[in-house]
């Protein structure tokens, strides 16, 4: 260290202790159930389409993750599609093209992109300042004729929660279809399929603790012609092809086997969450969505003076994973189309950054990191008390 610069020795010091990951929402740390799997899966081998003995093991593995996922949404194991993530399911059940699209004004860029793609007439439909799809406006969409609906269980930026049942009710009254993304909710509110009346609901292995790319369509028994985007060898009886991703799978239905574990885990984060909030608020800082019932891992908040890149990149060199909601594949931060949805200030939405808590979150990991908010703050002088 001899020759370094202080700060430089500081920022090596910061690199060499632990990091503490914040973006659970972007990506789950993989979690223990799942790498077990790896050593056992490495035993064996064989394409679960071969009549083999090593093909019937791996066939008994994917069939075995297909009944816990289903049993983890209350379905029948019949209706789990395996996908190779969220975005390929929300393109199965988009490429459904059935003349008109609705689409909620806060969905996730792959929901518009793949609406895009098909001859169906696209309208948005929009939510309130709460973030909270408008019903009436909803119902009066429907009494024009029926279409596809897609509103998410839980938005990945916010994580404020649609009222998916009455969604569901009107969706039901005028005979049109209910596509939802449960992408983000999975795991972290319970989630009873069946009894929803949802038609198609999309899922993603890596924001539970799984591998990413695996991830399922799951689609009601009242469907009874499916349009596939792959055909090729038939496999997920004719409606995916290709063979099938057997870690990621396997992965997968390890996790959902856990699916109540996992949720508990994730109501319990909902007390951090108030704590980091409630000194947000003392530090002058704004919760978005903080008026709805929200999902109980995640903040979307902003302090009015530092852009949410700037803040990011300190962040970051102080050993601290966290997003903006709205990163995009690039890594760079793009205007909020969530935000704008609810008609927050460009201003201020270019400032929001994303806390995402998971399984290995810890209370002191919260603690630390208020902390450093009250540094950064003496750093640029804004005057400011912690309440903790
Ligand atoms: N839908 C939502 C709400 C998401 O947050 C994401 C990923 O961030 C996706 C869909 C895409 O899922 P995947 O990464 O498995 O393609």
């Amino acid at each position: 260290m001899v020759g370094l610069l202080h700060q430089e020795r500081l920022i090596i010091k910061i690199m060499e202790t632990e990091r503490i990951y914040f973006d659970y929402n972007a990506s789950s740390l993989i979690r223990r159930e799942a790498f077990n799997l790896i050593e056992n899966i490495n035993k064996s081998y064989g394409n679960p389409s071969s009549i083999h003995e090593e093909g019937r093991t791996m066939r008994d593995l994917i069939e075995n993750s297909r009944v816990y996922i289903a049993n983890s949404l209350n379905t029948n194991a019949e209706n789990v599609i395996f996908t190779s993530g969220g975005t390929e399911a929300i393109d199965i059940a988009l490429n459904q093209n059935p003349g008109r699209i609705i689409i909620n004004s806060t969905e996730h860029i792959a929901v518009f992109e793949s609406a895009k793609k098909t001859n169906s007439t696209i309208e948005i439909l929009e939510v309130d300042e709460n973030g909270i799809v408008n019903l009436d406006k909803l119902e009066s969409m429907l009494q024009k004729g029926p279409a596809l609906v897609c509103v998410m269980f839980a938005n990945n930026e916010t994580g404020i929660i649609q009222p998916i049942r009455e969604i569901s009710d009107i969706v039901k009254k005028y005979k049109s279809y209910l596509f939802c993304d449960a992408v983000q909710a999975y795991g972290k509110v319970k989630i009873n399929f069946d009894e929803l009346n949802i038609h198609f609901m999309a899922l993603s292995a890596h924001k539970v603790g799984a591998f990413a790319g695996s991830g399922a369509i799951i689609i009601n028994e009242d469907i009874k012609k499916i349009i596939p985007t792959m055909l090729g060898g038939g496999q997920e009886f004719g409606l995916r092809g290709g063979t099938e991703n057997l870690i990621g799978i396997t992965a997968f239905g390890e996790c959902a086997k856990l699916i109540d574990e996992i949720c508990a885990e994730n109501q319990k984060l909902k007390e951090y969450i108030n704590i980091l909030e409630k000194n947000i608020k003392s530090f002058g800082g704004f919760i978005f969505g903080g008026n709805s019932k929200r999902l109980p891992n995640t903040s979307l908040f902003a302090f009015p003076d530092i852009k949410a890149d700037t803040m990011l990149m300190k962040l970051d060199l102080a050993g601290y994973s966290v997003s903006s909601g709205s990163a995009c594949s690039s890594g760079k931060v793009k205007k909020s189309h969530v935000l704008k949805a609810m008609n927050v200030d460009d201003k201020i939405s270019s400032n929001a950054i994303r806390i995402s808590l998971g399984w290995a979150t810890r209370k002191s990991h919260i603690t630390n990191l208020l902390n450093f908010f009250e540094d950064i703050f003496k750093e640029n002088y804004i005057g400011v008390k912690s309440v903790r």
